[in-house]
């Protein structure tokens, strides 16, 4: 039997669930901010809080994962649409909500490392609780002596198979997201399911046996029915929604006519920094990219 870690954290669709005598704390400073009035301490519940059958198990259809941040253990637990038995059994009714995504933005903080990380494990332990290959239920594989390999005391989240032996460790999907210039212009394309007039990036997940490099041009192929040169690495994000990790790339045009593919992507156009369309929200990697781009930070590499 593992312990209860010491703390939780709930979350609930896209926010994290807030104590309701904390919820003063999470009116936003004067620069519009959460993040400076809201520390890790306070969305956390301690487990006393809690009625722990609520935690028992699969049975019960929740299920935690445990990790740590700054030497302290917290369990996350991800409600799905029948969180209602839940969120009504633990009295969480007057909650306040904590938007994950718009804390995405300040991931460099504490409370933005803190939350997305919480926000991944609590969407691990859901999709967790079975054996993949033989059907039983899964344990926690830290600890559990009948773990043959030994693990890295850092492989938090790790789930073993007691009937087939199987150790499963948290999974991230891949997925590349590319700037392509042409001149003084970026592409920016308009995916289906975009609201309103939105554009970003050429993005998409990395088929398994591809290269980074062979998925980027794969997707600017398909979507925009472009080639590309010098592609090269910039930065990374993790973005648990649900279990990604974003991998940017900037690339120059080397031939074709950019057109979209009509089934995902429905526009795509050239944009220069002085007539950009509606963009991403800011936090994720595509904004970020963009706005570095329009605020000259690549100019000095472009051909002239
Ligand atoms: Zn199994």
């Amino acid at each position: 039997m593992s312990s209860y870690p010491q703390r939780f954290v709930v979350f609930h669709g896209q926010d994290c669930l807030v104590p309701p005598q904390l919820a003063e704390a999470l009116r936003p400073s004067a620069d519009g901010t959460l993040a400076q009035v809201v520390a890790p301490e306070v969305i956390s519940w301690p487990a006393s809080m809690f009625p722990l059958e609520l935690f028992a198990g699969a049975a019960q259809g929740y299920s935690y994962s445990t990790f740590p941040f700054l030497n302290i253990s917290y369990g996350a637990v991800l409600l799905s649409d029948d969180g209602g038995r839940f969120i009504k059994a633990a009295g969480l009714e007057h909650a306040a909500h904590l938007p994950v995504r718009g804390l995405a933005s300040d991931f460099s903080s504490h409370l933005g490392r803190f939350v997305l990380l919480a926000k991944a494990h609590a969407h691990w332990a859901e999709v967790s609780r079975f054996c993949g290959a033989c059907g039983a239920p899964l344990v926690d594989a830290n600890g559990n002596a009948d773990v043959r390999e030994p693990l890295d005391e850092h492989a938090h989240g790790a789930r073993f198979c007691p009937r087939c032996r199987r150790v499963f460790f948290p999974r991230m999907s891949p997925a590349v997201i590319v700037m392509v210039r042409r001149g003084d212009s970026i592409l920016l394309e308009h995916n289906v399911r975009f609201p309103g007039n939105r554009h970003s990036l050429v993005a998409g997940f990395v088929e398994m046996g591809e290269t980074l490099e062979e998925a980027a041009a794969r997707e600017i192929r398909e979507e925009a029915g472009i080639e590309v040169k010098n592609l090269r690495y910039l930065r990374s994000q993790p973005w648990p929604f649900p279990d990604s990790l974003m991998l940017g790339f900037i690339a120059e045009w080397a031939s074709g006519e950019a057109h979209p593919d009509g089934v995902e992507i429905d526009h795509v156009g050239w944009y220069t920094a002085e007539a950009l369309p509606e963009l991403p929200m800011k936090g994720s990697i595509a904004r970020s990219i963009i706005d570095a781009f329009a605020a000259g930070r690549f100019s000095d590499s472009q051909p002239s």
